[in-house]
């Protein structure tokens, strides 16, 4: 997959890729109808949809730069097998290559966020070194949201199987053996440019990331949406949404926030060109516009 990067004032994101899939979209989200997603086919496809009602999603981390800091926004699934879900998707450990390629050299990152603690955003907070799991950026800061933590902290092995959280015990508890973990409150500034906002129901404490620099904005989604489509249908929950109530009144606010404004929406599972914007349609409707 080719490199993609913004420039949002005078931070940048740059996207590097570990893995994508396309999936059945009423696997993912119980109320997508058919006809509803093909209406939406002249702009979703072929970037984020298939002909065949599916979705296409990418797991992906974004890579910020602000300030001179390094920040890596989720760590994908990591060097551990791929629960079921996902088994067979391959996983070669080639993603902390092409991290380094971009810039982001394990030893070179300042800071780690997790948008929040599903398998697929906390994967590489971890590796194995033969004996145990140690923090894969060695200088980086864990930045976790506290609420997020501590549901997961508490949650007993099943609840966070079944949440998607199943590899809590191997890549987020062990960042604590190593003292390398900020607990932090879900509107956190990590820089004077790049903080946390709350965009809970996916997860309880989960959070997205807002860049404001020289007056342009970005947001980096984490799992608020999954696809595009859901901007255009954000009553379209997941099934792996913690509180679907929550979700879509999250995401309808921020379908609200940032319709026909000039954010940056930069969507964590959204397939290449994965940034655009949220526009209206002459039919009342909304739709996601990327980048070209
Ligand atoms: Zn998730």
């Amino acid at each position: 997959m080719s490199e993609l990067q913004w420039v949002i004032g005078t931070a940048s994101v740059t996207c590097v890729a570990e893995q994508d899939a396309e999936i059945p979209a009423n696997a993912f989200f119980p109320s997508a109808a058919d006809a509803v997603l093909a209406a939406h086919a002249d702009w979703l496809q072929p970037w984020a949809a298939g002909p065949d009602a599916t979705v296409k999603i990418v797991i992906q981390a974004l890579c910020v730069e602000s300030e001179g800091r390094r920040i890596v926004v989720d760590t994908c699934v990591g060097q551990r097998p791929l629960p079921e879900f996902f088994a067979g998707m391959a996983n070669d450990g080639s993603f902390l290559t092409a991290l380094a390629d971009a810039g982001f050299a394990r030893e070179a990152v300042d800071v780690v966020i997790c948008t929040h603690l599903h398998f697929d955003h906390v994967g590489w907070n971890t590796m194995w070194d033969g004996d145990r799991w140690v923090p894969t950026f060695p200088n980086a800061r864990y930045v976790l949201a506290r609420p997020e933590y501590e549901h997961w902290r508490d949650a007993t092995e099943e609840v966070r199987a079944a949440g998607s959280a199943v590899t809590f015990a191997d890549a987020v508890t062990p960042l604590f053996d190593f003292d390398v973990v900020d607990l932090v409150d879900v509107d956190h500034a990590v820089t004077d440019e790049v903080s946390l906002t709350p965009t809970p129901g996916h997860s309880p404490g989960h959070v997205s990331v807002r860049i404001r620099s020289g007056g342009a904005e970005a947001l980096i989604t984490g799992d608020c949406v999954h696809s595009p489509v859901q901007l255009a249908e954000p009553d379209w929950f997941t099934l792996v949404d913690s509180d679907t109530e929550m979700s879509t009144a999250t995401r309808r606010a921020l379908v609200a926030e940032c319709r026909d404004r000039d954010v940056l929406v930069i969507g964590t599972h959204f397939p290449p060109p994965t940034a655009g914007h949220v526009v209206s349609t002459p039919d009342g409707g909304v739709r996601f516009r990327p980048l070209t």
